[in-house]
């Protein structure tokens, strides 16, 4: 992609009431523009940074024998009233059509997704089933300060598991938990998986938490790993020494990247979702639900991955893989163009052709300061420079190195391939 080209250009400053750090660098780095606060619209820088969290979520969904659907996000009232929720449920979106019929707006999808399955689920045979969509989520949050951490309206991925009992469904959480830490990792990021209310489904819940300073969270956990609580439910403070011998647990700021839940029977029963076990007998599905918020996600890597100049985005995760620029000031400008400007264009070619990802800041009009101040802001994890000085070879620079190495065009293919 040429820079020259690209909708979304960098800004020196960020909009005062932007306060969260992870907006003002997406702002800056022309990833994301605010609607209406809690509400965003992804650029194209932006929206490959979510297509590249999207497919590790769908990778590791799909391993795991998730199949990809995409559900309504206009849903039925009626489904809401069934199970309690059209009046229990403080964040949801209620939208009158011009005609006063009244729709949620879905804030999650326990009341379309269970209705559906019912018209599938018929025998034990139809069982252990597991669906997801990865979906724009609505809820009309009081508080949306956090940037792209806590939207009106954000993207989410989430997945339902249907079981015959208890034991089948135990079995598949505990798999889950292996996929979450799998997306994760993949995306960099240490999630620590920490006990949470169940909330009106179950006991407790498991949450994926990132530690933060600007987390809205909080938890109090074993540095030894084996043992993390949400302060909302945790049974010890931080300064008790962990029962293994891990010395003080201690408490941190996190943000809730994932959440999954067991469901028991609460939506099977409210829908009479039911199978004919092996003696034909009408028994009520288990179910388990599975969120991981997207753009959250993309927001707490940026929390985490950052310093005074931008981002440093992990390259699993990076918009383009590198950022190639050329030097040359005023003079290159001339046409024809310069030898600088060929070498870079010709860098830029053979990038493409070896098919990797690469964002070519070609300006003609910008001084090398301002674009090396601008590949710091955008983050992608290796710059490289076509200058006169270096004309036959391209300089290397990691993001978050400062050192620079000289190297042939055949080396920086062998790296990047
Ligand atoms: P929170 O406690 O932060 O309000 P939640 O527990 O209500 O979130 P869940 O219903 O568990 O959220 O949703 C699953 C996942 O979706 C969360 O773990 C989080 O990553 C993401 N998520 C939830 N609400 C938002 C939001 N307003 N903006 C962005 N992501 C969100
Ligand atoms: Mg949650």
């Amino acid at each position: 992609m040429r820079y020259s080209k690209l909708l979304g250009k960098t800004r020196k400053d960020a909009p005062k009431d932007e306060i969260a750090v992870n907006a003002k660098l997406l702002f800056r780095g022309g990833f994301i523009r605010r609607e209406v606060a809690g509400v965003y619209n992804y650029l194209p820088l932006g929206f490959r940074v979510i297509e590249k969290i999207c497919n590790i979520v769908r990778d590791e969904m799909n391993a795991i024998g998730g199949q990809e659907l995409l559900l309504s996000s206009l849903q039925n009232k009626e489904s809401w009233e069934k199970t309690g929720r059209w009046k229990s449920f403080d964040a949801l979106f209620k939208l009158t059509s011009i005609l006063d019929n009244q729709y949620p707006l879905g804030p999650t999808h326990e009341e379309v997704i269970v209705p559906l399955a019912k018209q599938f689920i018929g025998s034990y045979k139809d069982l252990p089933l597991a669906v997801y969509q990865i979906q724009t989520k609505f809820r009309d949050e009081k508080r949306a300060k956090s940037g792209i951490l806590r939207g009106r309206e954000f993207l989410m991925k989430d997945l339902y598991s249907f079981h015959v009992n208890e034991k089948d469904f135990n079995k598949y959480y505990e798999v889950m938990k292996k996929a979450y830490q799998n997306v994760f990792n993949r995306c960099k990021l240490k999630a620590i998986l920490t006990e949470a209310s169940g909330g009106a489904f179950s006991k407790l819940s498991h949450e994926f938490q990132v530690i933060t300073d600007s987390g809205e969270d909080e938890i109090i956990y074993c540095p030894g790993g084996d043992f993390s609580s949400n302060v909302e439910i945790s049974p010890v403070k931080e300064g008790k020494q962990c029962d293994l011998g891990h010395g003080e647990l201690k408490r941190a700021k996190t943000i809730e990247v994932g959440n999954i839940f067991p469901l028991k029977t609460k939506f099977s029963d409210a829908f009479g979702l039911t199978y004919k076990n092996t003696e034909g007998k009408d028994t009520l599905v288990i179910m388990g639900c599975y969120g991981i918020g997207i753009t959250r996600l993309m927001g707490a890597i940026v929390e985490v991955y950052n310093d005074d100049k931008g981002i440093l985005w992990p390259s699993s995760v990076s918009p383009y893989q590198v950022h190639l620029v050329h030097l040359g000031g005023v003079e290159v400008a001339a046409s024809p163009p310069s030898e600088v400007r060929r070498v870079a264009d010709k860098t830029y070619e053979a990038l493409k052709k070896a098919n990797i990802e690469v964002l070519y800041d070609d300006r003609e009009d910008v001084s090398a300061g301002e674009k090396f101040a601008d590949a710091d802001l955008i983050g992608i994890p290796i710059r490289l420079v076509v200058s006169q000085k270096t004309l036959r070879l391209r300089e290397w620079k990691r993001r978050a190195e400062s050192k620079t190495e000289l190297l042939q065009i055949e080396e920086v293919l062998r790296r990047l391939g």
